[in-house]
């Protein structure tokens, strides 16, 4: 069964084409610049890769292009062979706690939720009407960033704020990076032949978030009710007192809305270390002795390191601990530098172990109190595979 996994944003359409139960790969690709000039495209297939330039005026018409070229290159023969498509949708708010299969009256449900994702999902919305309109007999699903969190309880999805926030306008957590925190359970626990497990696990990527999880489902997470909260992140501050802002407000004459865009693309790794959002440059400068990019590291490393040690106690004793996405998968030294600022746990890195980049593997010691794994992440395939159940 072929099915196509799609990540759409406002101006760009992401894509690949998995073949299950199989879990092969077809083809991958961007399209680009969608309604604004420069539009292009790059697919990859079969180890080849086609770059085009040409005018994309809407998503339909991408996938009108899409469509095109998986038939003339002979990735698919027909149409007919692909039997569904999976949408990544940003925020299903309250309302939904699993994916499903997309019809008109669900996407008006699911726009309610706009405004809490103005971003992404009007964008990943009109994703799934160009699909509905290119391939109408094909079914859609969404999967959402934020179902997988939807097990958490109040005490832990609400903040201590006067309670009408919660019931009036919907201020909760609703936590983040579902999916990958979602596959990530699904790949440790089918590893370790267990559906019991209680992980503490890492998405440390350019966004980053941690989940503690309890026997697949979700305890805490450290998302809120935007992606800004939680651990430092490549561009996002992550924690911070709110007094700060109203702060910065009076001092720079900005508005809350350019000071929480600051505290979105403008903080982190690179607020701190001035250098770069991207964990590689603040490596390399740390290397050469970068007194900012080595300030920004320690202080990204000990408040994952301290998550960990709170969710560890949330689930009163951890059974593994998982590091995935951009850093956790490749950078053997962040992950040294988190796992030495947990030795309170008992917990152990083995320098050997850890010597690698973007495989599953143990890391830890074979006396570490709790188990390190680094389990790559595979968004793409948990949104086919949730597509391949549904439609079936
Ligand atoms: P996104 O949240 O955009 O999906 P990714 O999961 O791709 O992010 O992670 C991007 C981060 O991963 C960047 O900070 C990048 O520097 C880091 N990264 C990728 N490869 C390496 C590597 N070999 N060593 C260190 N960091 C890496």
């Amino acid at each position: 069964m072929k099915i196509l996994s799609v990540n759409a944003g406002s101006s760009s359409l992401k894509f690949t084409l998995i073949e299950l139960p199989s879990r092969e790969v077809l083809a991958s690709g961007l399209f680009e610049k969608i309604g604004i000039t420069g539009s292009m495209y790059t697919i990859k297939f079969n180890g080849e890769k086609i770059t085009k330039e040409c005018y994309l005026a809407d998503h339909s018409f991408a996938v009108s292009k899409l469509i095109e070229e998986l038939v003339s290159n002979g990735i698919v023969e027909s149409l007919e062979e692909i039997e569904g498509v999976g949408h990544r949708i940003l925020h299903g708010g309250s309302e939904f706690t699993e994916s499903l299969v997309l019809d008109d009256n669900i996407l008006t449900r699911i726009s309610k939720y706009n405004e809490l994702g103005p971003l992404h999902n009007p964008a990943n919305i009109m994703g799934v009407k160009a699909f509905m309109k290119v391939l109408p007999n094909v079914k859609n699903v969404g999967v959402f960033d934020t179902t997988f969190h939807q097990s958490m309880k109040e005490t832990e999805y609400l903040y201590p704020v006067p309670y009408e926030w919660y019931t009036k306008y919907g201020i909760r957590k609703y936590g983040f990076h579902g999916t990958s925190h979602r596959f990530i359970n699904r790949s440790i626990s089918e590893y370790l032949k267990r559906d019991d497990l209680k992980i503490i696990s890492c998405h440390i990527g350019n966004g980053g978030s941690l989940c503690a999880i309890d026997s697949g489902k979700v305890v805490d997470t450290t998302m809120g009710f935007t992606p800004l909260a939680g651990i430092m992140m490549g561009t996002r501050s992550g924690d911070i007192d709110p007094s700060i802002i109203p702060f910065i407000m009076k001092k720079t004459g900005h508005s809350a809305e350019e000071i929480v865009n600051e505290l979105n693309k403008k903080s982190g790794l690179l607020g701190v270390s001035g250098i770069s959002s991207d964990s590689r440059d603040v490596e390399n400068a740390a290397f050469e002795g970068n007194e900012r990019a080595i300030l920004a590291q320690e202080m990204y490393a000990q408040k994952i390191a301290n998550y960990i040690a709170m969710y560890n106690n949330l689930l009163n004793g951890a059974d593994v601990i998982t590091l995935t996405a951009g850093v956790g998968e490749n950078s053997k030294n962040m992950r040294k530098m988190i796992i030495d600022r947990i030795q309170s746990l008992g917990v152990k890195i083995d320098d050997e172990k850890n010597d690698f980049r973007g495989e599953f593997r143990l890391i830890s010691t074979d006396d570490s109190k709790i188990p390190v794994y680094v389990v790559p992440t595979n968004e793409e395939l948990m949104i086919a595979l949730d597509t391949m159940e549904l439609i079936s």
